[in-house]
């Protein structure tokens, strides 16, 4: 694939500022402003200016043959970058949550998971201390469905237990899918499907495997299943590698570098117009309760 279509990965953001002189601003003024990156000093400095913080959540799981465990949580990192950079500095983003709620890809060597209750208890551990140096506004962009119940509940316990008036999760998964459904099609949709593959070949394209790109073979009973309770506003849990001896469920034959920085900005567009209205909105702050409702 063609390197003038990888985007920025967070490399290019960070270590700019190793050997600064007094003449170079406090923090580097280009891309996202990356909390990892500064000082406790420089974090004094422009808190104030902060007015809302991305934290990316990913997964380490298997996402068949092709493409990296790390593919969850390299997405969500490049969403809440792109986003970050063009709503910098009133927008600054956390280090990401590499791991995620992945029991049903343990069938599968590479996957670590964490529990439901670990995955919660962090979230609100991190949103805890930002609010207690004022940072009231918290988006979680999260890419692994697996993730999505666990983070509902955290958001709802940080709002209610700790009194964050924002803490909102966002399914960024859906945003990549509803862009690749339109760039490649609907069968490229799925768990390490042409959607997933082709944002890594323009993330991080030596990390994809090209020769393994494939329709994978799925379970026709499970599938039809699945679909039928999805048209309901259901779900099905399952053990990914007995319905997928593959690990994938989307079809990555046509995935490509340019399809990815297409599928990446769509996203990050649609996301930046949901964090302009986050910046703006008015919401009370929650009365804090600790008789256990
Ligand atoms: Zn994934």
């Amino acid at each position: 694939m063609d390197d003038d279509t990888r985007l920025h990965n967070e490399d290019q953001y960070a270590g700019e500022s190793t050997e600064r002189s007094s003449k170079e601003p406090a923090v580097p003024i280009a891309g996202p402003l990356l909390l990892s990156d500064l000082t406790t000093s420089e974090m004094t400095a422009i808190a104030a200016d902060i007015e809302l913080i991305l934290i990316p959540i990913g997964a380490h799981e298997q996402h068949g043959p092709a493409l990296p465990v790390s593919t969850d949580t390299l997405t969500a990192q490049i969403l809440c970058s792109l986003t970050g950079a063009l709503l910098r500095p009133r927008v600054a983003v956390a280090p990401a949550i590499p791991w995620g709620v992945s029991w049903h890809h343990l069938g599968m060597a590479g996957t670590i998971s964490l529990r439901e209750e670990t995955l919660i208890a962090l979230v609100m551990d991190i949103v805890g201390s930002l609010s207690s140096h004022g940072f009231t506004r918290v988006v979680l962009i999260n890419t692994h469905g697996g993730n999505n119940s666990a983070l509902a509940i955290a958001a709802e316990r940080c709002h209610r237990e700790l009194g964050v008036p924002l803490v909102a999760p966002i399914y960024g998964y859906s945003l990549l899918a509803n862009a690749a459904a339109e760039i490649l099609g609907p069968d490229a949709l799925g768990h390490g499907g042409g959607d997933e593959a082709s944002a890594v070949m323009a993330i991080r394209p030596e990390l994809v495997r090209p020769e393994l790109l494939a329709d994978p073979e799925i379970d026709p009973e499970f599938r039809q299943t699945r679909e039928i309770l999805r048209a309901a506003g259901g779900s099905l849990p399952v053990m990914q590698h007995l319905v997928s001896p593959s690990g994938a469920t989307g079809d990555s034959r046509f995935a490509s570098g340019e399809a990815g920085t297409a599928i990446l900005g769509r996203a990050a567009g649609q996301l930046q117009a949901v964090i302009e209205h986050l910046l703006t909105t008015k919401l009370p702050t929650p009365p804090l309760r600790n008789d256990g409702h």
